[in-house]
C-alpha cells in the first residue's frame, strides 16, 4: 500500500487503530515492557526485530 495523499487522514486513522490493536496484544502476551522500542509509535518489543518491523509497511 503506497502512500496516498489524499487518504492521509483515513491511513492516520488507521495507523491509530492498529496501534490500539497491537497495544492489547503485547500487553495480553506480557511484551509491552520489552527492551527495543519502535521508533514510530513507542511500543516496547522483546526482540528488535520486532520492533522494527511495527510499523513499518511491509510491500
Ligand atoms: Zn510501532
Amino acid at each position: 500500500m503506497a502512500g496516498v495523499k489524499e487518504d492521509d487522514v483515513l491511513v492516520r486513522d488507521e495507523s491509530f487503530v492498529k496501534y490500539e490493536r497491537l497495544l492489547s496484544k503485547a500487553e495480553s502476551e506480557g511484551r509491552i515492557d520489552g527492551p527495543n522500542k519502535c521508533l514510530v509509535c513507542g511500543m516496547r518489543y522483546l526482540s528488535k526485530d520486532e520492533a522494527d518491523h511495527c510499523c513499518r509497511i511491509n510491500t
